[in-house]
């Protein structure tokens, strides 16, 4: 019988290689071959501390070739053997009021946080038949209701491994915090995510885009101006606050992104701050658990709107691709490491600022070792 090779994620930064039998494909369900597995901030934090005891796949940023597809399946979705696509992590129910918007993400079939039964590509115990539930493997099951993108004729399946941080950056900035025609915007962080809010902000014609990062960022910080930011300040030398006062002549910023991991505090109460006198918008990412002397009286007063990080639509999907297909950016700057699929430990701890230098974007291939 045919094996499928998976990396697992067995306990708290622990992985192991495993094989896992080559799925029975029905007439409704498709086999992806992984070509090309993107690794998040998300990633390094599932990694650390597993939401669960069970043995997971990770890889939730996935990109491949459809190797079987049943009959059903491309009569419903379209899509055949042979075709490149980007796979979202969010397997949909296909019926509640999000599915229908195209609002994946919030679909209860795929919330793993409050349904025990959810699916989601990378999360999803690898106990669970037919067990290839994540990127970080030779091949990953696409049941029916799976969501599939077609990767343009143009691009790459290693080019398109960052999609899921550009689509990221149009959802965040774009839909969430209306950045448009001229906006002027902080964004903190020039990580991966940090600089795919610069790229989706110059699109949509912010005409100020400052970017904060440390001493120890100062290349990402090049490649944010590389990529569209109007101006970059190290932290670590000079005070983000004052600075970006300066650069609005007093007045701060319309919209504040904090793409930062693991900064505490700071980011949020500088984005307060940075914000203009009334009506800013702040994005946030839930990293903090609490929150002693949060400044609600002057967020109130500054009727500060906030906004959660939560993934990326149906459209911002398409529009990250066809912004890929453009090829008005170079994207492909962002993309600095590949990881065969044994090295996956490596790999997260590479994206985790634990090893390797100049790290943007990280890949893992899983076919790297035979194939290249
Ligand atoms: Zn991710
Ligand atoms: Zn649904």
């Amino acid at each position: 019988m045919e094996k499928v090779l998976a990396a697992v994620r067995t306990g708290p930064s622990q992985t192991e290689v495993r094989e896992y039998p080559m799925p029975e494909i029905p007439d409704d369900a498709a086999l992806l071959k992984v070509e090309v597995g993107g690794i998040c901030g998300t990633d390094v934090k599932l990694y650390k501390t597993p939401p669960t005891a069970a043995p997971v796949i990770m890889g939730h940023e996935n990109i491949g070739y459809i190797a079987k597809a049943g009959k059903e399946f491309t009569r419903r979705k379209g899509f055949r053997e042979g075709d490149l696509v980007f796979v979202e992590h969010y397997v949909m129910c296909g019926k509640c009021e999000w599915c229908t918007i195209g609002q994946y993400r919030h679909c209860e079939n795929t919330d793993w946080r409050n349904n025990p039964e959810a699916i989601r590509y990378g999360y999803t115990s690898a106990e669970r038949a037919p067990h290839l539930w994540g990127g970080f493997a030779q091949y990953m099951y696409l049941p029916w209701n799976a969501v599939l993108h077609k990767v343009p004729d143009n691009v790459s399946d290693e080019e398109a491994g960052i999609v899921t941080p550009l689509s990221n950056g149009i959802e965040w900035a774009l839909y969430d915090c209306g950045v448009g025609f001229m906006s002027t915007v902080l964004i903190q962080g020039p990580g991966q995510q940090g600089l795919s809010q610069v790229v989706a902000c110059k699109q949509a014609g912010a005409s100020l885009i400052v970017v904060t990062g440390t001493t120890r960022d100062a290349a990402r910080l090049e490649l944010a101006k590389t990529l569209g930011a109007d101006h970059v300040i190290d932290v670590q030398a000079e005070s983000p606050l004052e600075r970006v006062l300066e650069l609005t002549g007093g007045k701060g910023v319309d919209v504040v992104l904090d793409c930062t991991a693991g900064a505490g505090t700071a980011p949020i109460l500088l984005g307060i701050d940075a914000l203009k006198r009334r009506a800013g918008t702040l994005l946030v990412q839930g990293e903090l658990a609490k929150f002693p002397d949060f400044p609600l009286k002057k967020l109130t007063e500054k009727a500060i709107t906030i906004k959660s990080a939560r993934g990326h639509s149906y459209r911002a999907v398409e529009l990250a691709l066809a912004q890929l297909a453009s090829r008005r950016f170079p994207l492909e700057r962002l993309t600095t490491h590949e990881f065969p699929l044994h090295e996956v430990d490596r790999a997260i701890r590479a994206v985790g600022g634990e090893v390797e230098e100049g790290v943007v974007h990280v890949s893992l291939l899983p076919w790297k070792d035979d194939a290249r």
